[in-house]
């Protein structure tokens, strides 16, 4: 009896289709094209060790079975992580819609107006709350988030100090993720308690929360004011929540605010993802890591919105760096966004006041009883005073399925949320061994604090109240968008493969979704086995002996990886070892990496096979071998290259006395057929987000586990939830990162197995070499390795083309999108050229219609050379053509309408049709506006 298998599924070519590509490219199997294409020196010859595939319904099963042994508790922890409702029509038509979760960041603009829009509602969200200038479309988490503020402050700040104060009510998650970030960069952190002790004579920069950890509200202002006195600039933690009563931040000179956007609408899944936020006064937008979503305007002068400064990519600047962001949590700002798009400045007020009144209830019941809590204002949480008992009450909160936060043997803190109930309360009462007490509650925020002016007052967040109106607006917005459930997305180096909808169900199932990241563990036990057996598979895929699935994005486990490199070397005394050796074709986050992990980032070039150079490498090796800590390769190289030189470049590395980084997010030509931890690498990061099916969601989320050999498993990142503090410093907030996501590896290793897996590897190689074998001839391919095979990627060199006919890359690119398309990635690693990635996923229609694509885009360019079309007016130059453009009264271009429209074999009734035209990025960069404009703007 023949089984279905998930593989058949999730690989596009079937049998019939793989038997034409092998034909097209000279190969009489996969098996044969592998040989071929992998060096010998790195082949592994055996099956994973992994469970025998499991169908969709089975592994459906088994995850009811695991999400069955959490236990989802009423969570009054607190501590940045929040109890919410996500507004059912965002759930389904948001984070379960794949329009949304499908989406790639939005770098092409034109086929992104849906994601940038809501990204500009979020940013315009959070500089409404915080009172700042300009916010950024979102960060990895709070404690990520305040770590970026703390390093913006270094670079702002005139003061010469190295001191970072940090109040000791802040979150201690942060305290600790700030203390691993500043130490490699010679910044000292001083957790002061300011509520007694006095600030320093001297700092540079000071974090503050609001409110407080304890759930104290404090005025600010005098320690903002003492703060700039001598130089430093202050972040406040803010919750956006408590901002909707409470004075914003900016009113008293605030520099910085970062946080969460968490409870706006975004389940805790057990630590994450959620969307972080950071907002800067006036003056320093031009510092502000991360992606900014701006307005510009389109060739026909209309208001159109585009990524900011990315023609400066103004943080991500190779030795220079002060930031590795990339992939941020673009899927839940939009959730945040669009929860405050749906409640609006009442809806939100309305949710903060129930909750303030809900904690300032407890505090009377829990006084009245003669238990004493904290004299201080307070927003949503109390910390309640019971001398030696505070676990007793723990425990018997916990008895009544409610978890509240142990501060120490005397204190409990409680935090009051949105889905709070009389019944909850009364369950903590009961645990207090208090009566219950009922009656109308006073609002009792201090009047000098809370918030005054409106807020939120643009007309987005003021239209879509009604289920329809909402459900409406989410629909248009994604219909501007190409995702991957319109046609293929070809990027390279990003890995855009189907993210299966069996994959994803498990997200929003209760068990996986609402849990605390500091839950006890009684309560967790099916996520951390379901985590253990994760990070068992991606040891077995990539052949290393330990792997911690804590860093929510690549760049994340980037760091984590070098700073268990620093960590390793400082054991052994070698505390001089800083040198970074960074191949010339490398991915910009790597050298950015390296220098917030302390280190000095030496580039070794290339040849022109596009290989490393090994002869500057043994040059450069020679000039550092003292002070070499580590070599940071990526493998296959972003040139879509298996190097033959990895072995030997591994030795001669280690020989020096350093440390093999490699750099994962290539897997996916590796997976079955050769593994980093075999071949000589002490570490990488995996992107589960590319390889392992987490979908992109527009730019995030994605988790970047890091996965080392046994020397470096003790500096794994360590546990950042205070109780449980390990040497190695935390890399995120939560202790397994971005938690809620994980099922979608799992069930993806769970249903492919050994076999599937390396299938989805050949077949990914295939399409590949099958594109380049088919354009080939039309656009040069820039870099092959072994019999002239390309990796799982293939670089078309464009550059040659440009010169002679003066279209270029980005006309090429835009002209795709007439053709229904979305672009390869567009000049990187080299300039002028696109890199395109198939994915196993795609058919070999969906192969044929996008090489058929690019072989007419050649003609087109051919006819611009032979000047039968105007070098500045024809279809690449105007492209994109939107249905405006072409339907429009005035058509004074050289060509038909047709021709503009509907291209090659474009399916004209299910043709996709950006809103905007091309986007002029310079425009809006010289005018940055990064909120919402005016509705007038768009008239006309
Ligand atoms: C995607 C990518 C990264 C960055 O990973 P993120 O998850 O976006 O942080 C780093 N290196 C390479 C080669 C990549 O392709």
């Amino acid at each position: 009896m023949t089984v279905e298998q998930f593989a058949d599924r999730h690989i596009g070519p079937g049998p019939d289709d793989e038997r034409r590509m092998l034909e097209a490219v000279g190969h009489g199997s996969i098996d044969e094209l592998m040989d071929a294409a992998i060096p010998e020196v790195i082949r592994w010859h055996g099956t994973l060790d992994l469970p025998a595939p499991a169908t969709e319904r089975e592994a459906i099963a088994e995850l009811r079975a695991l999400a069955a042994r959490n236990t989802v508790a009423v969570s009054m922890i607190g501590l940045g992580y929040h109890g919410t409702h996500t507004p059912a029509v965002i759930r389904r038509n948001v984070l379960e819609n794949p329009a949304w979760y499908t989406a790639y960041t939005p770098y092409q603009p034109e086929i992104s107006q849906g994601r940038l829009e809501a990204l500009l509602n979020f940013q315009t969200m959070v500089t409404d709350l915080t009172g700042l200038a300009t916010a950024n479309a979102s960060m990895l988490d709070e404690a990520t988030a305040a770590a970026e503020a703390m390093t913006l402050a270094r670079r702002a700040s005139k003061s010469r100090s190295t001191v970072y104060v940090v109040d000791a009510d802040a979150l201690p998650q942060t305290v600790a993720v700030l203390a691993g970030r500043a130490e490699p960069l010679g910044i000292e952190v001083r957790v002061v308690d300011l509520a007694v002790e006095e600030l320093p004579a001297e700092f540079f920069g000071l974090h503050l929360q609001y409110p407080g950890a304890s759930g104290a509200v404090r005025d600010h202002a005098p320690l903002v004011a003492a703060a700039h006195a001598v130089g430093a600039l202050v972040t406040v933690a803010a919750d956006l929540l408590a901002l909707t009563v409470l004075r914003a931040p900016g009113r008293i000179g605030v520099d910085i605010a970062a946080g969460t956007t968490q409870r706006f609408g975004v389940p805790m899944g057990f630590g994450g993802p959620h969307a972080g936020y950071l907002a800067v006064r006036a003056g320093l937008e031009r510092m502000l890591p991360g992606r900014l979503v701006g307005v510009s305007r389109d060739a026909a002068g209309n208001p159109a919105y585009r990524l900011a400064l990315q023609t400066r990519e103004q943080h991500i600047r190779r030795e220079k760096a002060t930031s590795n962001i990339c992939t941020a949590q673009v899927l839940l700002a939009v959730m945040a966004g669009m929860y405050a798009v749906y409640h609006g400045p009442d809806g939100l007020r309305r949710i903060a006041w129930r909750t303030h009144e809900m904690a300032v209830r407890l505090a009377a019941g829990l006084r009245a009883g003669g238990v004493r809590v904290d004299d201080v204002a307070f927003f949503d949480t109390v910390t309640a005073v019971v001398p030696g008992g505070a676990a007793r009450v723990v425990a018997a909160a916990q008895a009544r399925g409610v978890n509240l936060r142990l501060v120490d043997a005397d204190r409990v803190g409680v935090s009051c949320d949105e889905t709070t109930t009389v019944a909850h309360l009364a369950a903590v009462w009961a645990a207090f061994g208090v009566d219950p007490v009922d009656g109308d509650v006073e609002r009792a925020l201090p009047a000098a604090l809370t918030r005054d002016g409106d807020f939120l007052t643009h007309p987005v967040f003021r239209s879509h109240h009604s289920e329809t109106a909402m459900l409406r607006y989410l629909r248009r917005l994604a219909d501007f968008d190409y995702a991957l459930d319109r046609g293929m997305i070809p990027l390279g180096s990003c890995t855009m493969k189907l993210n299966a909808t069996t994959e994803m169900e498990p997200v929003t199932w209760p068990e996986f979704a609402h849990l605390h990241p500091f839950a006890p563990d009684a309560q967790t036990a099916g996520y951390r086995e379901l985590i253990g057996q994760l990070e068992g598979w991606l040891a077995e895929v990539t052949g290393y002996d330990a792997v911690s699935v804590q860093p929510n994005a690549g760049s994340q486990g980037e760091l984590a990886g070098l700073l268990a490199i620093r960590a390793y070397h400082r054991d052994r005394g070698d505390t001089h070892r800083d040198v970074c050796l960074i191949p010339s074709s490398a991915h910009g986050t790597n050298a950015a990496s390296a220098v917030m992990a302390g280190m000095r980032v030496v580039v070794v070039g290339c040849d022109t096979d596009g290989n490393v150079d090994l002869v500057d490498l043994d040059a450069k090796i020679d000039k550092h071998r003292d002070a070499l800590a580590a070599i940071m390769v990526t493998y296959p190289s972003t040139h879509g290259v298996y190097e033959t030189g990895i072995a030997s470049l591994c030795a001669k590395v280690h020989d020096a006395g350093g440390q093999v980084y490699v750099d994962g997010a290539n897997l996916n030509a590796l997976v079955g057929f050769a593994k980093p931890g075999r071949f000589g690498a002490d570490v990488s990061h995996l992107n589960l987000h590319k390889t392992f099916c987490i979908p992109h969601g527009g730019g995030g989320p994605g988790v970047g586990p890091v996965a080392v050999r046994a020397h470096l498993a003790a500096y794994l990142p360590g546990d950042p939830s205070g109780a449980r503090v390990q040497g190695a410093p935390a890399i995120s907030a939560a202790r397994y990162g971005s938690a809620g996501i994980l099922p979608i590896p799992w069930a993806y290793l769970r249903m492919m197995g050994a076999a599937g897996l390396a299938r989805a590897t050949g077949v990914a190689v295939l399409a590949a070499n099958y594109v380049a074998v088919r354009l080939r001839e039309h656009f040069p391919v820039l870099y092959a390795g072994n019999k002239g095979l390309v990796a799982h990627e293939c670089i078309l060199d464009l550059r040659p083309l440009s010169k002679a006919t003066g279209v270029s890359v980005d006309d090429v690119a835009k002209r795709l999108i007439d053709y229904g398309f979305h672009a390869p990635t567009m000049s990187f690693p080299v300039a002028g050229t696109l890199m395109v990635e198939p994915t196993e996923s795609e058919d070999l229609a969906e192969l044929d219609r996008f090489c058929d694509a690019m072989i007419a885009i050649r003609v087109e360019i051919d006819k611009v050379a032979s000047g039968q079309w105007p070098a500045g007016d024809n279809p690449l130059a105007n492209a994109p053509h939107t249905a405006a453009m072409v339907a429009g009264d005035q058509w004074p271009h050289p060509y038909p309408r047709s021709v503009g429209a509907y291209p090659g074999g474009v399916d004209r009734a299910g043709k996709y049709w950006p809103p905007v035209r091309r986007v002029d990025g310079a425009y809006g960069d010289r005018n940055l506006m990064c909120s919402c404009p005016a509705p007038e703007a768009f008239e006309g």
